[in-house]
């Protein structure tokens, strides 16, 4: 697992200009898939050898600074919990303004991760007036120029540091599942019931916060790991609201875990919370299983609560949906049976030649419409990892696969791979 690095910082300090300089040319057009708006943009970096995936905020442009703020709030709530460091810009031209400073509010309770760095310092005379930006509050402060890549090193190299060391993870075998959702649906009694009382509580201990708690086990004869124990260990002291700390969790959980076991109390129905731990779940390209709990005392038929799931999570349409009741033990294997299958799908990695013919095969029944009135040809194709199942395509216009077209060959390409219970990657590329 490598480091994650956000950029934070209010509209023109910099940002997309300080992300292009660090990512250069490795940007893609990643699939979108409706549902949950994609307005970060990722990349995965390397520095002196360390790999780490840095994420922009610069996509948003909201009209307001309220609207701002609003938005940086969201973007530090749901992705701090993962991040190891973030770049905090800010720009000598404008000074500290009031703006910059509401954010330095945000971003203070998460200081040790923060990085404070100032953009277009572009010459040595823009250098004296960086010493104002003490008063941010944040330890250092980082001069740099991202037009001139002035700086940028050093500044790469503090984010470094904070990176996690590679390789210091013992690496355990199996499939890697969650159990993520609000308080109270019934993670704790699942587990419980899956997997004996006894294990699970073994790996609490009141008090501490560990990061990583693993738990493996063995089901039919296939390994799995449980990664978190989220609801079994019930936090004594909330720092920053019950609804951030619930949220922040999870995401952990889903970032380690192969499979999310999404799970959802029928009686409630599906809220908001289910919705954003879900859109967490598809926006990192997850395998996922939705456990519609507490069957025994809900009056709704299952059609019914299936519907209300289809529509409600439409952007999971492919995670397969069981229905349990923790308490008299039913239909709890079958959460384990479906998470095989989803894995099934979500490790599953096709040769070049194969990928090939299934995008001749789809270019032959509908091949993308012509940009700028010329055609629009596929160089070569093939998938580029598994976990999630990505494949690249190399093409002469990238810019010419609209989201309509994307949508029917990624259908399509599902379709020709095999792989319908589990997210998929496609990117579109130009030739270097
Ligand atoms: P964002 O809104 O924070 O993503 O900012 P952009 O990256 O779009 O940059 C805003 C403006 O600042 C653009 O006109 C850039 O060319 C300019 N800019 C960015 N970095 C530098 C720099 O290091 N020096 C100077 N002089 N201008 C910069
Ligand atoms: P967690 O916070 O998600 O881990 O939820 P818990 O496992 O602690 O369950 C919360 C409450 O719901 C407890 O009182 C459980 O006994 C109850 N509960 C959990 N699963 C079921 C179920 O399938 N049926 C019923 N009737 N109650 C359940």
């Amino acid at each position: 697992m490598s480091g994650k690095v956000l950029i934070v910082g209010r509209p023109n300090v910099g940002k997309s200009s300080l992300f292009n300089r660090i990512a250069g040319g490795r940007r893609a057009i990643v699939e979108d898939q409706p549902g949950v708006t994609r307005d970060l943009l990722e990349a995965s970096c390397e520095w002196k050898n360390v790999g780490f995936s840095l994420v922009d905020t610069g996509g948003l442009v909201p009209d307001t600074e309220e609207d701002i703020l609003r938005k940086i709030r969201e973007v530090v709530q749901s992705e701090i919990a993962t991040a190891d460091a973030v770049i905090f810009l800010t720009s000598v031209r404008d000074g500290i303004t009031p703006l910059d400073e509401e954010i330095a509010k945000i971003l203070y309770p998460y200081k040790d991760k923060v990085i404070l760095a100032v953009n277009k310092v572009d010459t040595p005379k823009e250098e004296i007036k960086i010493s104002e930006f003490y008063s941010l509050g944040f330890e250092e402060v980082f001069p740099v120029s991202a037009v001139h890549g002035i700086g940028v090193g050093e500044l790469l190299d503090e984010v470094v540091k904070r990176l996690p060391k590679e390789g210091t993870l013992q690496r355990q075998e199996g499939i890697k599942i969650a159990f993520v959702g609000r308080p109270n649906v019934g993670k704790s009694s699942l587990l419980n019931a899956l997997i004996g009382k006894e294990r699970v509580i073994v790996s609490d201990v009141a008090g501490t916060t560990r990061d990583s708690i693993e738990v493996p086990f063995e089901w039919n004869g296939e390994k799995f790991i449980l990664v978190d124990t989220a609801g079994i260990r019930r936090p004594s002291k909330v720092e920053y609201g019950v609804e951030f700390y619930s949220v922040g969790r999870s995401l952990k959980a889903i970032d380690r875990a192969d499979v999310s076991c999404l799970v959802i109390d029928c009686t409630e129905g599906v809220s908001r919370q289910d919705k954003r731990i879900a859109g967490l779940i598809e926006r990192r390209y997850k395998g996922c299983v939705i456990v519609v709990n507490k069957i025994d005392v809900c009056d709704r038929s299952r059609e019914d609560l299936l519907k209300e799931v289809r529509r409600e999570l439409f952007y999971l349409d492919y995670a397969p949906v069981v229905f349990t009741s923790a308490v008299k033990g039913e239909g709890v294997e079958d959460i384990l049976k479906q998470v095989k299958a989803v894995y099934k799908d979500y490790s599953k990695q096709h040769k070049t030649s194969f990928i090939n013919r299934a995008v001749k095969s789809i270019l032959k029944e509908k091949s993308p419409p012509n940009y700028r009135g010329k055609p629009v040809k596929v160089f070569y194709a093939f998938q580029e990892r598994s976990k999630p199942p990505t494949v690249v395509i190399v093409t002469n216009y990238p810019e010419g696969w609209k989201e309509n077209y994307r949508k029917f060959f990624l259908k399509r390409l599902r379709e020709e791979l095999g792989i319908n219970l589990a997210p998929m990657k496609l990117v579109i590329k130009g030739r270097d």
